[in-house]
């Protein structure tokens, strides 16, 4: 147990079971639930028509059977995951979902997504796979705004432009809040556990009412600046002094394991450069242009391994490590995903050359197989960074 530890799965599931039973009632009272699998999908298109995106990417191992009667064994944990509580019907909240809206982005989810249109009504937008050229801004404000018809359709409101902008608001502060988690560790001692960070804010993906959100993670700031503030500050900060700073990149950590390990070994994640994390958090929308457009335009600077090429991902690492004092980085990759696997040569070679800090991969699954062999290597890598 980590000391001074104060939000902990318990914490989380408060939350959670507060949000599932809001979704009921949302869902009873003919709200429609649409369910999405990835931070290009517009969330604010979806509550502007007056419905509920739910984020479905999963990072348990339970559905995995269910899932490999139809996909193959060698394939993303994150997808079978998905998949399996899908085709098993073992998710409350896919359950719930009247139908999907998807992103074209990896190999495995795009054909993953086909055999999911058999389960529920999906509709796949077409993700360009180059990032912010005109054309291709162009080419995906096109798609949203087929997203925007078809949201229209399914939900029997309109999408008008000033309830859209509204929307845009509400979830750009949704994101300046979650960065603001993160900030708390931008000084010489971090102040907060990545754990808890995790804690904080991973049930941003589920939650109906944004501002309830919003506010449950001002408070949570607050309680992280009262500890270090509190009578036992000295015992917590000087453990804090002692860990080395760890930025974890890569796949999403859908799954808890990687980060676990990192700080149970003596680590502190300081920061996430995932798409839960500051990768989309640091995305803001342009709130006084076109939302349409603005949507287009600023969904696309998330830098994720699918474009290509991907240099912002580069510059946004190097921005972290400078921001958050970072003393290395640990690079997760799933199994079999090839998109973040192929990009992290690049990673490694920006994160030593260019930014001159050590790297270490991790690649791993969502099963306990391996726990002892990652633990000798993270305890490897935070021994050394602490010499
Ligand atoms: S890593 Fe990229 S493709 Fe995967 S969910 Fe995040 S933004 Fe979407
Ligand atoms: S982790 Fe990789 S393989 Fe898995 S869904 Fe994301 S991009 Fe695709």
């Amino acid at each position: 147990m980590l000391p001074h530890l104060m939000f902990n799965d318990a914490y989380t599931k408060q939350i959670e079971e507060d949000i599932y039973e809001r979704t009921v009632e949302k869902s009873a009272s003919g709200t429609k639930i649409v369910g999405i699998y990835c931070a290009f999908t517009p969330r604010e298109l979806i509550a502007a028509a007056g419905a509920v995106p739910v984020a479905l990417c999963s990072g348990s191992e339970e559905s995995f059977q269910a899932a490999e009667a139809h996909l193959p064994a060698n394939l993303c944990p994150l997808i079978k995951s998905s998949y399996g509580h899908a085709v098993a019907d073992s998710c409350p909240y896919f359950h719930m979902t009247d139908f999907l809206l998807a992103d074209a982005t990896c190999d495995g989810k795009k054909k993953m997504f086909e055999l999911l249109n058999r389960i529920k009504p999906l509709h796949l937008l077409q993700l360009p796979q180059t990032a912010s050229t005109p054309e291709s801004i162009d080419y995906w404000e096109n798609e949203l705004r087929k997203a925007a018809s078809l949201l229209e359709e399914r939900t029997g409101n309109p999408i008008t432009e000033s309830n859209l902008k509204k929307q845009i608001k509400l979830y750009n502060r949704l994101r300046i809040t979650t960065e603001a988690v993160f900030k708390l560790n931008t000084g010489d001692i971090p102040l907060v556990y990545g754990v808890e960070i995790d804690n904080i804010i991973g049930s941003g993906g589920f939650e109906v009412d944004i501002e309830n959100r919003i506010a449950d993670i001002e408070k949570a700031i607050q309680t992280v600046k009262d500890r270090a503030e509190s009578d036992q500050k000295d015992v917590f900060l000087n453990n804090m002094k002692k860990r080395p700073k760890i930025l974890l990149t890569g796949c999403p950590s859908t799954n808890k394991k990687v980060l676990h390990l990192i700080e149970n070994l003596g680590g502190v994640v300081v920061a996430m450069e995932t798409c839960g994390g500051l990768k989309s958090a640091g995305t803001l929308i342009d709130e006084t242009i076109e939302p349409i457009r603005a949507l287009a335009e600023g969904s696309l600077k998330i830098p994720c391994a699918c474009m290509t090429p991907n240099t912002k991902r580069v510059d946004l690492i190097g921005n972290i490590i400078d921001e958050y004092r970072v003393d290395g980085v640990v690079e997760l990759i799933w199994d079999a995903c090839h998109t973040y696997n192929v990009e992290s040569f690049q990673i490694q070679e920006a994160v030593n050359n260019k930014f001159d800090s050590p790297y270490l991969k991790i690649k791993t699954d969502y099963s306990q197989n391996d726990v002892g062999q990652l633990e000798t290597r993270i305890e490897a890598f935070l021994e050394m960074l602490n010499l």
